[in-house]
């Protein structure tokens, strides 16, 4: 706020300066308690629309304006653009002060400094030009300003760009730009690692489960990392210092790969053929765009590219929020966590909109609330990953039509009952059910109505157990049940209530019946559960033997 106030301030007192006297606007004042100045306004501009204008013709020119209220970034344009400010020592002593540019992506970035005896110092940069002709070693641009004591001194800044001109000029006192440069470096550390840890991790999991997802996932990362590497300037310092053209280019690139690999990791992770069509058939059609912009991005210059590659980003972000929206609305439980990584982001983004703004204060959170958001999200897919896994192995271990566990979940749980209850001494009964004469009633009803039976049969089956009990279907007509800590004789009771249940309830034209086998634990010293089974299974067929329609037990 506080920054805000001096903003507007800093407005104020220009307005006034520029009314007053053309000459003497744009002057900072530089005393003993000097820390930091964000030039903002504080300057005086000169539109080149055709990019021509060279020095000496610029240093006499009556052109200059001063800056707009809302600063000196003058987005996509291709003039060049001029700032003149002027800096004034009251101190007794020279002051060497550090100049910074913090957008790294500026193509063309040049400095003048008045030298001795009338001379001019000039510096030019931009990430045009190889990394070396930097003043120093850094991501931004940061040059050195000498201004003598009790004296004043004017420089000159040209920008020019394909993207973006932004000057976002600040004036630092050199010990306030080390800390706040040391400060930063920490946060890219914990960004870039945090970012490098979950790749890692992924693909170790990857290898493990050889889940298609996670390695989308993995191409999803990595390029959005490195995007947001090459957009604070990182991969051109320590990846490709002398190659500015490709510097350039791969913004576009991995752009174009983010959104690719965004959406084939969207339509993956929520499976969106199958349930959106329409939907999946546009991400289709986008990431085929996205591609085109890419292998573009080799012949066309960037700034013919640039603004639809940002538009195409807007449009894939509706789309992919959009099909995240839908899988939540079809209760597809890990989209959930997909559309709360992708709020994450939308929050982080917000956050800096707001501190834009002045609503939020300046604070390292609010500066980068755009990666901390990002890196939200990509934890918080991982975790999505994680959940994705939990409901496919969920999945493999549920019946499709009648909903309940299938035979796998059954052969797993079994073993485990039995050999909780052997070591315990508990008891253990299993009851293994199967319909009656049901070859005869699909031929005489359909398939169809075969199966609504086998659905009424199941619900009638977990109606009547306890919780903690299972329900299975073993396979076609059968159903296999697990009643822990129950002994042959109450398992016998249940059984019993199951079969009149379905006899009284399911299908009113055909009557339909079950015959049930009941083991237990007591009946026998059983080896294993599959001994067990077979007890159960025994059973069953003594009770079709019998007449179907009824309980037996393998004890009797
Ligand atoms: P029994 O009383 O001796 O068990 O006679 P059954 O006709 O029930 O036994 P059989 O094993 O000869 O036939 C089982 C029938 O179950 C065969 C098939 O038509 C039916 N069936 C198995 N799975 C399904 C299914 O998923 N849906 C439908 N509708 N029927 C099924
Ligand atoms: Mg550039
Ligand atoms: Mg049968």
């Amino acid at each position: 706020m506080q920054k805000f106030r001096l903003r507007i301030v800093l407005v104020v007192l220009t307005l006034a300066l520029a009314a007053s006297s053309q000459v003497r606007a744009a002057v900072t004042q530089i005393d003993a308690a000097f820390s930091r100045v964000v030039l903002g306004p504080n300057v005086e501009v000169l539109e080149d629309p055709g990019g021509q204008m060279d020095f000496d013709a610029v240093r006499a020119s009556t052109g200059f304006r001063p800056a707009p209220g809302v600063g000196t970034n003058f987005g996509f344009t291709r003039s060049a653009w001029w700032i003149r400010f002027t800096l004034a020592n009251a101190d007794e002593t020279d002051r060497h002060l550090m100049l910074r540019e913090d957008y790294p992506l500026i193509d063309y970035l040049d400095l003048w400094k008045p030298g001795d005896n009338g001379t001019w110092q000039h510096t030019a940069t931009g990430d045009e030009t190889v990394f070396s002709t930097r003043e120093f070693v850094h991501r931004d641009f940061i040059f050195d300003l000498h201004v003598p004591a009790k004296s004043e001194r004017t420089f000159f800044v040209r920008g020019a760009s394909a993207g973006p001109v932004d000057l976002s000029l600040t004036v630092y006192e050199t010990h306030a730009l080390v800390g706040t440069l040391s400060e930063e470096q920490l946060a890219y550390g914990a960004y870039f690692g945090g970012f490098i840890v979950l790749v890692l991790y992924n693909f170790f999991i990857f290898l493990i489960v050889r889940d298609r997802a996670f390695f989308l996932y993995l191409l999803y990362a990595t390029s959005y990392g490195m995007y947001f590497a090459i957009h604070n300037g990182l991969a051109f310092e320590f990846l490709w210092p002398d190659s500015p053209a490709w510097g350039n280019q791969s913004l576009l690139v991995l752009l174009a790969m983010t959104l690719i690999f965004g959406l084939q990791f969207t339509r993956t992770f929520l499976n969106t053929a199958g349930f959106a069509r329409r939907l999946d058939r546009s991400a289709v059609a986008l990431q085929a765009l996205a591609l085109v912009g890419l292998v573009a991005s080799f012949f066309a210059p960037y700034s013919l590219l640039i603004q639809p590659l940002a538009m195409l980003t807007v449009v894939v972000t509706i789309l992919i929020m959009t099909m995240g929206t839908l899988g939540v609305v079809m209760g597809y439980q890990p989209a959930r966590y997909f559309m709360t990584a992708w709020g994450m982001l939308l929050i982080g983004v917000m956050t800096y909109m707001l501190k834009v703004f002045g609503l939020l204060p300046h604070n390292m959170l609010t500066q980068n609330g755009f990666q901390v958001g990002s890196l939200m999200e990509m934890v918080l897919l991982s975790i999505a990953l994680a959940s994705r896994l939990r409901e496919l192995r969920r999945q493999s271990r549920t019946d499709t039509l009648t909903k309940v566990p299938n035979r796998r979940f059954f052969d797993e749980v079994a073993a485990t009952e039995f050999e909780r209850a052997k070591r315990n001494q508990g008891e253990l009964s299993l009851l293994v059910i199967d319909i009656d004469h049901f070859k005869q009633f699909n031929d005489l009803h359909g398939h169809a109505r075969g199966d609504e039976v086998l659905k009424l049969v199941a619900t009638h089956l977990c109606d009547g157990v306890r919780r903690g009990d299972s329900v299975c279907r073993y396979g076609g007509e059968e159903f296999a049940l697990i009643l822990p800590g129950t002994s042959g004789a109450e398992a016998a009771i249940v059984a019993e209530k199951l079969r009149n249940a379905v006899e009284s309830n399911v299908s009113a034209d055909a009557p339909i019946t079950i015959s049930i086998g009941v083991a237990s634990t007591r009946d026998r010293d059983f080896d294993n559960v599959d001994d067990m089974f077979r007890a159960a299974d025994g059973a069953l067929y003594r009770a079709k033997d019998l007449g179907r329609n009824r309980v037996f037990r393998f004890a009797t």
